[in-house]
Parts: structure tokens; sequence; C-alpha cells
């Protein structure tokens, strides 16, 4: 899907996709693909996949330290993704993973498409889903330290764990 959507990585690049699945073993629902291109002390870019109708689900990047919190520009390449912020309640295409209604508590939506961006102030609860195509987006940010990242849903593990 990256490289349908014109963006050029190695092979060794697409050996080091990351799937995440969030620790609740789901990943058709609520997952995401991440394609770290560089993440240096203080900034860092990514690819991110969204399968068709695959969640990332809610979270924020909270304050660490010093530090505000990460702060990030998702912006879309291909597909149409429907995110959601703070704000009104006007959800319209998005759909929540069945019942994790409490999960998803953010529901001010706006429809992105290709050429579109938006930047997240750090501590932004956020989700964000594809349509029915799915979609690759770039994530530029401040330093990334995801194993920080705040999820609402009490279930989320950020580093995977494999059980046999
Ligand atoms: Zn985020």
């Amino acid at each position: 899907m990256i490289r349908d959507a014109g963006v050029v990585i190695t092979d060794q690049e697409a050996k080091n996709i990351e799937v995440v699945d969030f620790g609740l073993s789901n990943l058709k629902a609520e997952g995401v693909q991440v394609l770290t291109l560089f993440s240096t002390e203080r900034i860092a870019a990514k690819v991110l996949v969204l399968f068709p109708r695959q969640t990332e689900p809610e979270h924020w990047h909270p304050p660490v330290g010093d530090d505000p919190g990460k702060e990030e520009t998702v912006r879309v390449i291909d597909g149409i993704v429907r995110f959601f912020v703070p704000g009104a309640d006007n959800m319209k295409h998005g759909v929540i993973p069945r019942g994790k209604d409490n999960d998803y508590t953010v529901r001010h939506e706006i429809t992105m498409r290709p050429g579109d961006h938006i930047t997240l102030e750090p501590g932004t609860r956020h989700w964000f889903q594809s349509d029915d195509r799915g979609a690759v987006m770039y994530s530029f940010s401040s330093c990334v330290r995801d194993a920080l990242d705040q999820f609402t849903d009490p279930n989320i593990e950020r580093a995977t764990q494999i059980c046999d």
C-alpha cells in the first residue's frame, strides 16, 4: 500500500514495518502499521497505514518531564481518513468499533483526503479510521515516546507481547 501510494521505501524498510495491535488481538478492527523513516532525539517521520476500516484507537501524547508532550502532524497521502478530535459530535461516517463506546470519547469528525493534514497539540485526544479503501499517511512529530502514549481503552498495551 505504501508503494502503491507513490512513497519510495527500501526493501529493508519494508521488512521493518511495525504491525501494532495495541495488545487487543483484533488487528483488522483496531490497529495500525507503522514504518519509522527516522526518529532522533528531537524529531521523527513515519508512514502510517490503515487497512480498510481499520481504526487507530483513541489516545493522546502526555507531557514527559520538562517536555509538553509530542506534537504530531498527520498528512494523508492516499485514501480517505476520518479524524476524530475534541469538539461538537458531528460523527457521520465514523464507526465506533463494536462494544467500544466508552473507549472512543471524542467524536468531532474531520474528513481528510490526500494532501490534507492536521496538527495535534500535545495532550489532545484523537483517533482515526480509514474508509473502505484503506489509507496511507505521513506522521511528522517531535520526539517519539510511543510507550508513554495514553489510551482511553484501559485494555491497551502499546508494547506488543506475542504469546504462543
Ligand atoms: Zn497520536
